[in-house]
Order: structure tokens, then sequence, then C-alpha cells
């Protein structure tokens, strides 16, 4: 039986077990064809708070439960990622829009994380710390309890895995809540995955839910950790939300990444990386290239073969016929899309490419000439389009890069690797590649970004983990009892 077999989890919450929700149903819809393709449960603030109270109880077991078996659990859940990528890829193709190899992405690395994650239970869990007393005194670490999850559409496997994974092996519960546009490959693919490696049960919610269900889950007192991944205007209201009931909150937000290409860089190879970060998966990445600068001495050319390819890349259903580009997930974000790249024209910018649409296909679009007033430039448009500007030279490339208040990711192209590094130095960023675009995540690397695209949170390698899904106590431990002078 596939793994997403429908007669599992149609119209169904999986919170203990599949389960009916006090929210109903909605419809998974495919952004290609606009057909509805499943039926999922959809959650609202009482599913929220049984299964707070559930993930509460079923936590307690579960952090006293032998490391050997959690980690065995995560390394089942890592091989079933494998043994499932066709099944959940074909659903991450029908319902996100992804063309097949963003998909194999999402599930290798969904495998990966869970892999890593397998080794979180196994490791040391604290210090034996100097003490003025004859006694034992410790710093050690221990799972929060239930940690709420809540991610987006775009990378909707990796987004939510990565946090899911590591909280799980180091003991906690998690109530995850999944956008419900990818409520199936982001949400139930993930329920069935641990449902079939031996997840206890209770552990693992999953809530597809708009905004509302969000707000619940921070607000449940049994929450104590909440791992946010979304735009920056949504992470402000998470962070506030978060403060007032003074828990800790991760937020991984948006971005407007620069690439910068030097002079000296090999300009078929530049083309292909710019076109690579600004067109993948719609363009609709966080670390997408919203931004190149270029030398004006290659800038011409750069943008005539920019727009060339941009023009021959095939746009449409990935799930039908082989394309680079497939649909953006819905009419409000392209219409987004299509109202930047309108107002950055209006302003200035040269359309050299796309900048046309049918239905929800967005073709890949060049605007030349932008500046840091183009719209399209200077915010965020997580769509298929790539603002040209130009720099003279390198304290300039400097200014343009850093006049945004993102700060996700970098790339810089030059044959000069010291050139590029003492230029990344001058810029912040909370992720630089030389000679790469800026799309790229592994789940050993700590991701997360600076200014309004985070709080410099990460998540990625052991340390960021442990730190991000447990809390620290002092303990300390004597023969016998004090004597105090009164
Ligand atoms: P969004 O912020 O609208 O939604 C993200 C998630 O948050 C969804 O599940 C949504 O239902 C939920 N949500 C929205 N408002 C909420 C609230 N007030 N309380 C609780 N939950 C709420 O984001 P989107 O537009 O769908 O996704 C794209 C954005 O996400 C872009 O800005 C992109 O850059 C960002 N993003 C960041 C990263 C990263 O790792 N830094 C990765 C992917 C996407």
């Amino acid at each position: 039986m596939a793994l997403l077999d429908t007669t599992t989890w149609h119209g169904m919450i999986f919170s203990d077990g599949w389960t009916e929700a006090a929210g109903g149903t909605m419809a998974a819809m495919s952004p290609a064809t606009r057909q509805e393709i499943g039926r999922v449960g959809v959650g609202n603030a009482d599913d929220v708070t049984r299964a707070c109270v559930r993930a509460a109880q079923a936590q307690r077991d579960w952090a006293a439960t032998s490391y050997l078996e959690r980690a065995a659990v995560l390394r089942r859940a890592g091989q079933l990622f494998e043994q499932y990528a066709d099944d959940i890829g074909g659903w991450l193709i029908r319902e996100a829009g992804s063309v097949p190899p963003k998909a194999e992405v999402e599930t290798t690395t969904a495998a990966q994380e869970c892999y890593e994650a397998a080794t979180l239970p196994s490791h040391p869990t604290g210090e034996i710390l100097a003490s003025g007393q004859p006694r034992l005194s410790l710093a050690r670490r221990l799972p929060v309890g239930v940690v709420g999850v809540i991610a987006p559409f775009n990378f909707p496997l990796i987004l939510s895995i990565r946090s899911i994974a590591p909280a799980l092996a180091l003991g906690n519960a998690v109530v995850f809540k999944p956008d419900p546009r990818t409520a199936v490959c982001g949400g139930v693919s993930i329920a069935r995955i641990f449902q079939e490696a031996g997840l206890p049960d209770g552990l693992l919610h999953v809530l597809p839910g708009g905004a509302d269900v969000g707000e619940a889950l921070i607000a449940d007192p049994r929450v104590r950790v909440v791992s946010f991944t979304g735009s920056t205007a949504a992470g402000r209201k998470v962070g506030e939300a978060a403060a007032r009931h003074l828990k800790r909150a991760h937020l991984e937000l948006g971005g407007n990444s620069a690439l910068i290409v030097l002079d000296d860089a090999d300009l078929d190879l530049a083309v292909s990386a710019g076109a690579w970060g600004s067109f993948l998966h719609q363009g609709q990445i966080c670390m997408a290239t919203g931004r190149h600068l270029v030398h004006e001495r290659i800038a011409d050319r750069y943008v005539e073969q920019l727009a060339a390819k941009a023009d021959h890349l095939p746009v449409g259903d990935p799930a039908t016929a082989q394309v680079a580009l497939g649909p953006i997930i819905d009419e409000h974000q392209r219409d987004k899309i299509h109202s930047l790249v309108t107002a950055s024209v209006g302003s200035g910018a040269r359309l050299a490419a796309g900048g046309t649409y049918e239905e929800l296909f967005y073709r890949p679009t060049v605007l030349a000439d932008a500046t840091p007033t183009t719209p399209a430039f200077a915010q965020e448009v997580f769509g298929p389009v790539a603002p040209v500007a130009t720099f003279a030279d390198l304290d300039e490339a400097v200014a343009l890069a850093g006049d945004t208040e993102y700060g996700l990711s970098l790339g810089i192209l030059s044959r000069d690797v010291m050139k590029a590094m003492a230029l990344a130095d001058r810029i912040p960023s909370g992720i630089v590649h030389i000679n790469d675009q800026t799309v790229d995540d592994e789940a050993v690397a700590p991701f997360g970004g600076v200014g309004v695209s985070g709080t410099g949170s990460r998540f990625g390698g052991p340390a960021a983990n442990i730190e991000a899904f447990t809390e620290t106590q002092w303990l300390t431990m004597q023969g016998d009892i004090s004597r105090f002078p009164f």
C-alpha cells in the first residue's frame, strides 16, 4: 500500500491517531489544475487544546524512553522518507507545484534531517561544573516539553521536519500546524512517516489550519517553545504573542538576498547561477536571489543572457510535463508578484523578459536598470523575478547589498575568492556562499538569518538543535544536608 493512500487519512487530522477534527475538513488543491486532489481535516482552537493536553501527557514517558529507542524511531523515519520518496514526491509536485528535482531535494533532505536527529538522543546532555562546595554541580539539558511548529507552503517538508525531527529526538512532543495549502505533502506525509516508524501515540499532532490555529498553539500554556518559519510580518506577530506568554520563539523569516557578480566572474556560469537563484520553485524561496548586483562592465551582457535564458525556460504543470517552473501557489501570491513587477516598470525598470502570466503560471521575469527604489528590488517578491542593478566599485556593491532590512543569504561570484571573502566580511548576512547563488540548505549546516530575516536562531547541526529544543537546568547533589546559621 502507498504511504499516502487516501483511505487512511481522508478528511482527518492526526492527533492520537487519525481522527475527525472539530474544525471540519478542507480541500487539498492542485495549483496547476485548480482541481481538488484530496480532503484533509482542519484544526481549530479546541483541536489545539486537546492535542496539547495529550502531547504533554505522552511527552513524560517519551522523555524517559531509552535513548536507543528514540534514535531508532528517527532512523526508521529517515528510511521511510527514502522508501516513500516517490509517493511523497508526487504530492509535492501536485499539491505544492514543485518540479520533480525540487521534490527530490525535499524528500532527500527530510531523510537526512531524521538521520541527523537520530544522533541527538546519544549526545552528552550536560557538563560537570566547578563548585565552591563539596558537591556535584551539573548543567544538564532537558527537553522543553511540548514544541509548537508552524511552517509555510514553499518547502513544506524540509521547513517543518527540520524542527519536528530534532524536537522529537530530544524527548519532546510536537504539535505541528502546516500551511493549509500544503497540508498533505507537508503535513499528512510527516504524520504517516512517524506512524509507520513506530513513534508512540500522542507525541506528534498534525493540525492543518490558518493563522487562528497558529495563534491558539502559541497561546497554549503547555507549549514551551515555538518554532516558526514564514513571513516577517507573521513572524512579528508570533514573536509578540510568544513574548506575551513568556515562551521562546525561534523565528525564521523572509529575505531579499543579493547575488553580487564581480567583473572577473565567468559570465555563462554566473548567468546560470543567477537564473537558478531567482527562478527555482518559481522564486518562492526565502533565500531566493531577490537582487542581482552586477558590475557595470558586464551588466549589459549579463541582462541579455539572463533574459534569453528566462525566455527559453518552460513553464507548466510539473505533474504532466517536463518544465523548469511550475505554478505559483495561489492567486493572491500571483497578484502580489504581478503588482510588484508592474510597479517596478512604472518606476523606470526595463522589462527584459517575462512580466506575463496565464492562470497561476508566471513567466520568469528579468527587470533591468533596477535601483534601490524599484519595488521588486526593494521588497521580497517571492516569485520568479530577477531585478538587476549595477555597481561601479566594491564600495558601491557593499552599499547596495547592505541596503535592506533583511539578512538571510548572500552569494558572491568572482574568480578571486579572497576578494569575495573580504566583500562578505562587509555585508551582514546569516548565510554566505562564495561562487554559488543564494539558495542552499543542508541538514548539518546552521541555517538562519539576521535583521528582519529572523531572531538569529539556527536550525541544523547538534549545537543549534540542542540549543533550540532543550532547556538548561542547574542541578547540585551532595551526600548530607548542609548546616545553616539558623
Ligand atoms: P506566512 O507568514 O503567511 O505563513 C507561514 C505560516 O504561518 C503558515 O502556516 C501560516 O498559516 C502561519 N501564520 C500566519 N500568520 C500567523 C499568525 N499570526 N500566528 C501564527 N501562525 C501564523 O508566510 P507565507 O507567505 O505563506 O510564506 C512565505 C514567507 O515565508 C516568505 O516571506 C518567506 O521568505 C518566508 N520563509 C522563510 C524561510 C526561512 O527559513 N527563513 C523559509 C521559507 C519561507
